[in-house]
């Protein structure tokens, strides 16, 4: 049954240009708040990449050597064709695993680069388990979900809540960075077309077509159901979240 959900998700995520709120010049952005070294070679990993929105532009931009990981096998198979497509192919790495279990050495990469993923380990447990795959002064560079506001209605607050109890306010994912060895950079909220224009609109109009695709299965019903309630979500109480980058730099001990 898992296994199915997830056939489901990836089915209506994979032909999407990303599978989480964000955005081109905004990957762009948290480039230039990170400060990336152009002048030298790099080793970047992109961890939960989806089908590679900003692993096909660090890998455009930079002179990089991009390992690019997730753990469902649809996305990288899109990634990969993109960076054919683009002639990119060459430095990218592709790496099916859980980003619970990553196989890195220590001190191996320059970068590391999550958007919109590492939630699913939990954002704290994300910086402090990668850290040691990080060069001394290497950047960690993560988008989060947040919270932008004190006075929450109920509604949200339980549902996210439930969804994701370490959710919390941007002083609290900087305070995290701290916690855990890292100088906190910056960082900055994404604006809402990130997530109307980038995210909810594009999967809405693929929902009538994956339904059609599998009609009589209960579980895609649910998966639809769950999008539309989400962004519908969002539309009421957007003004309370958002995601934000972060940038740490993993402090020398
Ligand atoms: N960074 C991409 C995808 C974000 S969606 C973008 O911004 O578009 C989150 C991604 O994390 C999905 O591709 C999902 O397959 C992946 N993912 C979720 N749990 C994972 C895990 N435990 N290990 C590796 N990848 C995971």
């Amino acid at each position: 049954m898992e296994r199915d959900i997830l056939r489901l998700l990836a089915e209506l995520h994979k032909n999407a240009e990303r599978q989480g709120p964000g955005g081109k010049p905004e990957t762009l952005r948290a480039m230039e708040l990170a400060q990336i070294d152009r002048s030298v070679p790099l080793r970047i990993a992109d961890i939960g990449c989806g089908t590679g929105a900003a692993s096909i532009l660090l890998a455009k931009e930079l002179d990089a050597q991009i390992t690019v990981v997730d753990f469902l096998p649809e996305f990288l198979e899109v990634l990969e064709q993109r960076a054919r497509e683009q002639a990119l192919l060459e430095r990218i790495t592709p790496l099916l695993c859980s980003m619970e279990s990553l196989p890195f050495a220590d001190e191996e990469f320059d970068v590391i680069w999550s958007e919109g993923a590492a939630y699913n380990i939990g954002f704290e447990r994300a910086v402090s388990s990668w850290r040691r795959f990080l060069k001394p002064g290497g950047k960690m560079v993560l988008s989060e979900i947040t919270w932008l506001t004190k006075n929450r209605p109920t509604e949200i607050q339980r549902h996210w809540d439930s969804e994701y109890g370490e959710m919390g306010t941007a002083s609290e994912k900087m305070a995290v960075l701290e916690r855990h060895g890292f100088i906190p950079v910056g960082y900055f909220v994404l604006p809402r077309s990130c997530w109307e224009e980038n995210y909810y609109q594009p999967i809405e109009a693929r929902l009538e077509e994956f339904l059609e695709n599998n009609r009589g299965n209960a579980e895609a019903r649910e998966i639809a159901a769950l999008e539309r309630a989400e962004a519908e979500l969002y539309r009421r109480f957007g003004n309370h979240y958002s995601y934000a980058f972060y940038v740490g730099i993993r402090a020398d001990s």
